[in-house]
């Protein structure tokens, strides 16, 4: 099943289930972040349909919390000069950060002129857990979606920790579509693709990752504890702009474009403000 939040012309905060480009209505009568809290399977209301064209897609929901990983590709932690790391490498973003696709992502030059994107897999926890096993893990999972780890890399580079490199406003786009784990068999076995404008920029298959979904979670919540709606960002491929000769960074008017075939496309214009 494939969820949407989305706004027609009266209302707000509408959970659909997505079917090619049709939206449905569905018997849940909440937000999205109150039905990955209840457990509950909305069905498909067919009393009200939308054209895909016709509606606004929202981000799914605020995440409680964006857990991050850092260099999970090898040819990533390569290119940006790092080795990868031997356990996995965390960090946050803030859940102010988070827009919806075809929200622009923001940034005052006077801040950074080095803004950079990272296409990455989103894994959603539906089920809290603290010290989750490795293979318990997808128990814990609701499903998958996608996001931008947009990160100022001045500011990673020079303010020692990354807290503004990667928490500015606008920084997270994450969605639109959340795709139920029953879908994605293997979550390792997908092809994430960023584009910037026309250029195709990041092409690599999730099996990629250094460290895997359900080892991550274990790592993960032996700290802090996965509640419903947290989300993690499995780190990006190979192929961001700082990586490249001469690098390059996001201007505005690019549009940049993370897509997985199966679960969807999460798209962002850019707008760099004095
Ligand atoms: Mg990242």
């Amino acid at each position: 099943m494939k969820l949407v939040r989305f706004s027609d012309e009266y209302r707000k905060n509408l959970v659909g289930i997505l079917d090619g480009d049709t939206v449905y209505a569905t018997t849940w009568t909440g937000d999205m972040l109150g039905l990955l809290r209840s457990g509950i399977k909305p069905l498909i209301s067919y009393a009200y349909r939308y054209p895909l064209d016709k509606i606004t897609l929202q981000a799914p929901y605020i995440p409680p919390k964006i857990v991050c990983i850092g260099r999970n590709y090898a040819d990533h932690a390569k290119e940006m000069g790092n080795i990868a790391p031997e356990k996995p490498f965390l960090f946050g973003k803030f859940s102010s950060s988070v827009i919806a696709t075809k929200e622009p992502i923001r940034w005052s030059q006077s801040l950074t002129t080095q803004v950079d994107w990272e296409g990455e897999l989103a894994v959603i926890i539906g089920k809290a857990g603290r010290n989750i096993r490795a293979e318990n893990a997808y128990v814990h999972v609701f499903g998958y979606s996608l996001a931008n780890d947009v990160s100022a890399r001045d500011l990673q580079e020079n303010d020692g920790q990354w807290a503004r490199a990667k928490g500015m406003d606008t920084f997270c786009p994450f969605g639109p579509v959340i795709v139920t784990r029953d879908e994605i068999p293997d979550p390792h076995d997908l092809t994430i693709t960023t584009h910037v404008n026309d250029d195709q920029v990041q092409h690599a298959s999730t099996s990629l990752m250094i460290h895997k979904i359900p080892d991550l979670i274990a790592y993960i919540s032996q700290a802090f504890t996965l509640e419903v709606g947290d989300i993690i960002l499995t780190g990006t491929p190979a192929g961001v702009g700082k990586g490249m000769k001469p690098p390059r960074f996001l201007k505005t008017g690019d549009v940049v474009r993370v897509s997985i075939p199966q679960i969807g496309v999460l798209e962002n214009p850019c707008i760099a403000e004095d």
